[in-house]
C-alpha cells in the first residue's frame, strides 16, 4: 500500500525524547527540548525524558522518512493532512500541536 507523504505527524505518548530523529535527520530539521525526572517504579528510582518541545521545520524537510524510519516507538509517522503551504519561511515550522493534529490526537 502506497503512503502519501504530505507531512508528518507526532503521536506525542509514544515519544521518549530519546533524539534519534534529531541525529538522523539529514537536514537537522527537528528540534526537540526535554527535561529529565526521576521517577520511583519498584525499589529503584528511574531517570526518564519528558518532552518540552517539538518541532519540524518544512522549509528544510526533503520528506526522505529517515525520521519516521528510525524512530523506535512509531511515534512519527507520515500524515495525509495538508496544509503546509505559507507565505513566510516561518511559518513552515510545525510545533506540538501542528504535529499532534497531523498525527489524528
Ligand atoms: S523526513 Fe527527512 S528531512 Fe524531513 S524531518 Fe524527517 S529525517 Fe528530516
Ligand atoms: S525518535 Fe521517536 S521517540 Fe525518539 S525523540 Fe524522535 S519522535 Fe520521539
Amino acid at each position: 500500500m502506497s503512503v502519501l507523504r504530505r507531512s508528518i505527524g507526532l503521536v506525542e505518548q509514544e515519544c521518549t525524547s530519546c533524539l534519534i530523529c534529531v541525529r538522523e535527520c539529514p537536514c537537522q530539521c527537528i528540534d526537540i527540548e526535554r527535561h529529565t525526572e526521576q521517577v520511583s517504579e519498584g525499589r529503584r528510582p528511574r531517570t526518564v525524558h519528558v518532552l518540552d518541545a517539538f518541532a519540524i521545520d518544512f522549509a528544510l524537510c526533503m520528506f526522505c522518512g529517515i525520521c519516521v524510519d528510525a524512530c523506535p516507538t512509531d511515534a512519527l509517522l507520515w500524515s495525509e493532512t495538508t496544509g503546509l503551504a505559507a507565505q513566510q519561511r516561518d511559518q513552515l515550522v510545525s510545533g506540538r500541536a501542528d504535529l499532534a493534529l497531523r498525527a489524528g490526537d
